[in-house]
């Protein structure tokens, strides 16, 4: 791991302009991310959490403050950084081959080497064999792999997940999540991942992050060490600290208070 952070935000503020006035979503959000870090960042519906993933993925301009990637400011979108939606959106006219080369296609850069990064990818999670089929033949949980891949094909260092498994039953988010974690750790990426399910943030992550109501500030980070002997979300579910971080982040987003 590199001394500088990979990702650094610093009193980040966004404002958003309507016709009703001004909208204020995240205010002074200072956070130093590591290569190789997982967090997970829970809040409040409407608290920002997506403004705050669009700011990374330099699709939203600061109101103050700013976002150094490797040391660079943030200015535009960058192949840095990937970027995966809630649903998969897959389209249903292309092979599972030509969705997963879509994202390259985008960036112009469909060469030899990187096709043959993204046929090893589909290979390595088990998805050759799924290669022409549509998206319409493969279950949700698979459906979301190919959407990681995707993401995953143009090489980001850094991965930005927005509620990546909520549109799933439960019993498969579960095991998506497994997935997604085992390949983000095994592909050496770098993790953002918004969430409102408390337990899928702790089982995930290194570090969990609490934003407060909108405007959406930091409430608090908790770094989560969890007793588990086998490093999976699932498994780290059953570890005795569980619990604890559970019942703390609750009470911090306080979500019976009207
Ligand atoms: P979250 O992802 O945490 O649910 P968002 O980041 O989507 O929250 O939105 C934060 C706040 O900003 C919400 O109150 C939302 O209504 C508002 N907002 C989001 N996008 C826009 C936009 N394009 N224009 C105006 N207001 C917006
Ligand atoms: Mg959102």
């Amino acid at each position: 791991m590199k001394a500088e952070p990979l990702v650094r935000i610093k009193n980040l503020s966004i404002k958003y302009h309507t016709l009703e006035g001004e909208i204020s979503a995240l205010q002074d959000i200072s956070l130093d991310v590591k290569e190789g870090e997982f967090i997970s960042i829970v809040g409040p519906s409407g608290c920002g959490k997506s403004t705050l993933l669009n700011a990374l993925a330099g699709l939203l301009e600061p109101s103050a403050g700013e976002i150094m990637i490797n040391n660079q400011r943030v200015k535009g979108p960058t192949p840095l950084v990937g970027y995966m939606p809630q649903s998969d959106q897959l389209f249903q006219w292309r092979t599972i081959w030509k969705n997963v080369l879509l994202g390259l296609e985008v960036q112009n850069k469909v060469t030899p080497e990187t096709k043959a990064y993204a046929a090893g990818l589909l290979e390595k999670y088990g998805l050759k064999e799924f290669m022409h089929a549509r998206p319409n033949q493969l279950s949700g949980g698979m459906r979301q792999r190919v959407a990681l891949i995707r993401t995953l094909a143009i090489n980001p260092e850094i991965l930005l997940l927005d509620e990546a498994f909520s549109a799933l039953d439960y019993q498969t988010r579960l095991l998506v999540a497994d997935e997604v974690k085992q390949i983000i750790d095994e592909e050496h990426k770098t993790a953002i991942l918004v969430t409102h399910d408390i337990a899928e943030a702790i089982s995930m992550a290194d570090r969990v992050v609490v934003l407060t109501r909108r405007p959406g500030r930091i409430k608090s980070i908790h770094t989560i060490e969890l007793t588990c002997s086998v490093k999976t979300p699932i498994k780290c579910r059953e570890a005795p600290e569980f619990r604890q971080y559970f019942n703390l982040i609750w009470k911090e987003l306080d979500i019976n208070v009207a």
